[in-house]
């Protein structure tokens, strides 16, 4: 891990790590598979995420630009998701970038 993915705190910068990283949501249809456009998305889940309440970056999935923007934007969201589970899509992608940082972290 470099200084640059240590916040001042000494906490990990989940958001810096994703750079370059595959993208760990992988939405059919939607991904662009391109770990150039890979960034940090927050999981917007029911509890953690909605109205003006923003999760922690604890709960940040790996995501390539268009898996983030679909992420970020209800109304980006293909009509498959309305009935594909979205949460359980982004809490798949979450617990595989949380799988990925321990592997980085070396826990
Ligand atoms: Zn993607």
């Amino acid at each position: 891990m470099t200084k640059r993915q240590l916040k001042p705190d000494g906490f990990p910068d989940l958001r810096a790590m994703a750079k370059h990283k595959p993208c760990l949501l992988r939405l059919p249809e939607i991904c662009n598979g391109n770990p150039k456009t890979t960034r940090g998305a927050h999981c917007r889940v029911a509890m953690i995420a909605g109205g003006a309440q923003k999760p922690t970056d604890f709960a940040i999935i790996w995501c390539c630009s268009d898996c983030a923007d679909v992420t970020d934007a209800y109304h980006l969201r293909p009509v498959w998701m309305s009935t594909a589970h979205p949460e359980q899509l982004m809490l798949h992608g979450l617990c595989r970038t949380l799988c990925e940082v321990g592997k980085v972290l070396g826990v």
